[in-house]
């Protein structure tokens, strides 16, 4: 199973999304960013963007999630 976490991805925020799909768990983060975290995400320039959705990918590779580097 794959899980991430909202905290892996720079935010102090204790959601976790986890399953089997990997583009599923991105659907779900991306959507929760952009809910919860609407304000920081739309003041984040678009390299701060593209930085969230390459540790997304990078966590998810991982497999184990663990979120330790
Ligand atoms: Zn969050």
């Amino acid at each position: 199973m794959k899980i991430l976490r909202c905290r892996d991805l720079g935010f102090n925020c204790g959601f976790i999304t986890t399953g089997y799909d990997a583009d599923e768990l991105k659907k779900n983060m991306q959507e929760h960013i952009e809910t919860i975290h609407r304000e920081s995400f739309e003041k984040m320039d678009e390299d701060d963007k593209e930085d969230i959705k390459y540790r997304m990918d990078f966590l998810l590779s991982r497999g184990c999630g663990c979120g330790a580097l």
